[in-house]
């Protein structure tokens, strides 16, 4: 049995990941601030013995004797890392030190939850690992973007100088239950707005492009990722090819929810990213021929559900 430390475990991705581990028969430490996570996304495992939740935050240092640590600590949805983005820089980048501080005391391996945002606005498409990216850095999205960006440098240069065991994955939008239904992020709005019958809200023309990973998906990358051996480090892309447009998507939401919501067009935001796909050779080569299972329709029918019980 290993024991594993979660930051931000309460958060989406989090909470699916602590329930997996678990489920391996691993000892969970789940810290989290709640800031954008919730108790209510992991409440089914506090009577797990196996299982503890701490409210700590990561800019502030955390002793604790583990075997490995999954640091996913960190607002995703635009709106959220943009409503402080003085704190958002400071838990990517005071957070990793405090977290690679700690794998480096007790030895364990360390994995980050970076992202396809390190490309920023790309201009190589698909978007593989080599590619160095095309980020303002004085943007509204440059707290999160740059944020992780220096905890790359941080996770690479710890392991340089301190031998310290890291793994670093590119996570590509991932959605699935448990997202915050005020979350901002587009599957969950689009979701929520159809279930609702209001007006789709689409940013821009509606034909900038994501690709969709469902968060099964990425558990098992980023599972099989902390099980490498300590040679591979990353960065490793983990997302799921298909690739959408806004448009696209809305269209699929509403059938899918047989919704008679209309579209509306808003302003596009401020360095919103024009396309976006991972390469993901290097993934299926290190990961053990790692490929996304679930397609964007077959995760739509199970986020809708988790949305209908939850509104
Ligand atoms: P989320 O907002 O649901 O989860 C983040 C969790 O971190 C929340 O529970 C939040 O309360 C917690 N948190 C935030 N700041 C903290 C701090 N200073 N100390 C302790 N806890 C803190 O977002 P998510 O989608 O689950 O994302 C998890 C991780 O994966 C993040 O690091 C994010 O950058 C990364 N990621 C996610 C996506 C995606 O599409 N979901 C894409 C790329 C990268
Ligand atoms: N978006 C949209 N309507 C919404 C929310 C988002 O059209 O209600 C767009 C947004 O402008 C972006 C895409 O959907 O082009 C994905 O946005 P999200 O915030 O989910 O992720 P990110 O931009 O970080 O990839």
């Amino acid at each position: 049995m290993k024991k594993i430390l979660v930051t931000g475990g309460a958060g989406f991705i989090g909470s699916h990941l602590c329930e997996r581990l678990l489920k391996d028969g691993n000892e969970v430490i789940c810290l989290d601030n709640y800031f954008t996570g919730s108790k209510s996304n992991i409440i089914h495992l506090i009577d797990n013995p196996y299982f503890e939740l701490v409210r700590h935050d990561i800019t502030m240092p955390f002793f604790i004797e583990v075997d490995e640590i999954y640091n996913l600590a960190c607002p995703a949805s635009p709106v959220h890392y943009q409503y402080n983005p003085i704190k958002t820089i400071k838990t990517s980048v005071m957070g990793s030190i405090n977290m690679l501080g700690l794998a480096k005391r007790i030895k364990a391996k360390i994995l980050q939850a970076s992202t396809s945002e390190v490309y920023g606005d790309p201009d190589i498409h698909p978007q593989p690992e080599t590619y160095w990216g095309n980020v303002n850095p004085i943007g509204s999205r440059s707290c999160y973007d740059e944020g992780k960006r220096c905890a790359e440098s941080l996770f690479v240069n710890y392991h340089k100088q301190n031998n310290v065991r890291i793994k670093i994955v590119r996570i590509f939008n991932t959605y699935g239950p448990n997202m915050h239904p005020n979350d901002g992020r587009v599957i969950s709005n689009f979701i929520v707005q159809a279930l609702q019958n209001k007006p789709i809200t689409i940013y821009g023309d509606g034909t900038q492009t994501r690709s969709f990973q469902y968060v099964d998906d990425l558990v098992e990358g980023l599972i099989r990722m902390m099980n490498t051996d300590d040679s591979v480090t990353g960065p490793v892309n983990i997302g799921n090819p298909g690739e959408f447009t806004m448009i696209e998507l809305a269209e699929k939401i509403l059938s899918l929810t047989g919704s008679k919501s209309t579209i509306e067009y808003y302003p596009l935001p401020e360095d919103d990213p024009t396309q976006r796909k991972p390469d993901i050779s290097l993934a299926k080569k290190v990961l053990d021929n790692w490929n996304p299972e679930i397609d964007l329709e077959q995760g739509l029918i199970k986020t809708i559900n988790y949305f209908k019980n939850k509104i």
